[in-house]
């Protein structure tokens, strides 16, 4: 029996009206402000959406646009603007930014009480310790997807393949705070196929086209694929695939779609955090 999909968009949907609901009741005034610079064209594309996901869920959407030879200061301002002025309670910053700007050292600037992506190294520290903070949007979906299941994590194996900052070991963190058993891996990890074939939950977040293959999967096994790679069929058309090999699902009990998996559910946690920043 193939798989069962753990449909992103769906659960992304109904966590969407969950919100739309939770900010109509509320009767108070929400709204996200995002900071664009330059003129990157998916960067536009994503504000887009955004801008449309924001309105369907009842949220205010203010774009800041700078120009695109902006510098550190430039940039920098606005967000410490933007951080005092009272009516603002949510800041998200568009990527990339210009050649020269570290994006990190920007996100820090961003006031935690605000920082809806969770990008400040305090949110990210915050998840450590298990403290009432804003959670990075992927690694937030990545857990609702995997309990969307019905596993039981405490006790569970779960291995997370890719330990980036703001994917990998939020994961990995949010998974040991549900007292799972989690093995973080890298690109140096040694027997890698060997560990994710022991494990009961599987997150593949490393950036590598079909790196998790059907052998590397112990039968019933959850698996959740959070990448993202663009390629060019021989038409010529662009097309994106995951980290996982589709014929997984020959072997796996649950398993996300890319795309339709993690990234509708990381759109639908932003928003949720905008609603828990503006009205907590
Ligand atoms: P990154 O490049 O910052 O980190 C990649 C991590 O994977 C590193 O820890 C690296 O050591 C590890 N890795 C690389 N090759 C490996 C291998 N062969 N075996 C084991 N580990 C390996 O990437 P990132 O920003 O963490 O993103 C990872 C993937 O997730 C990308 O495809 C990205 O596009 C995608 N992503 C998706 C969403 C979403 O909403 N769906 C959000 C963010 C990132």
């Amino acid at each position: 029996m193939p798989a069962r999909v753990i449909d992103g968009r769906a659960l992304g949907a109904s966590v969407r009206s969950e919100i739309r609901r939770r900010i109509a009741t509320s009767g108070r005034p929400v709204r996200l402000d995002a900071v664009l610079v330059g003129d990157d064209r998916s960067a536009g594309i994503y504000a887009q959406n955004q801008a449309r996901n924001c309105a369907e869920a009842g949220i205010d959407y203010h774009i800041h646009t700078l120009p695109a030879e902006s510098g550190y200061e430039e940039i920098a301002g606005r967000i410490l603007l933007m951080n005092t002025d009272d009516s603002i309670r949510a800041i998200m910053m568009h990527l990339p930014l210009p050649v020269g700007v570290d994006a990190e050292r920007v996100q820090s600037l961003i006031d935690p009480q605000k920082d809806v992506e969770g990008v400040n190294p305090a949110n990210i520290g915050n998840v450590v310790y298990g403290r009432r903070s804003l959670v990075p949007c992927t690694a937030l979906a990545v857990i609702e997807m995997i309990e969307s299941t019905g596993i039981t994590l405490k006790g569970s194996k779960c291995v997370v393949v890719g330990a980036s900052n703001i994917v990998g070991k939020p994961i990995a963190i949010l998974l040991m705070r549900e007292e799972a058993t989690v093995i973080s891996a890298n690109k140096y990890t040694n027997d890698l196929p060997m560990l994710t074939h022991e494990a009961d939950v599987i997150v593949a977040a490393a950036g590598v086209p079909a790196l998790v293959t059907r052998d590397w999967v112990k039968p019933g096994a959850v698996v959740i694929d959070v990448g993202i790679n663009r390629k060019v069929g021989a038409d010529g058309k662009a097309f994106t695939v995951g980290d996982v090999d589709p014929r997984v699902s020959e072997v796996a009990g649950w398993m996300s779609p890319v795309p339709g998996g993690v990234g509708p559910m990381t759109v639908a946690m932003l928003l949720r955090n905008v609603a828990e920043a503006a009205l907590r």
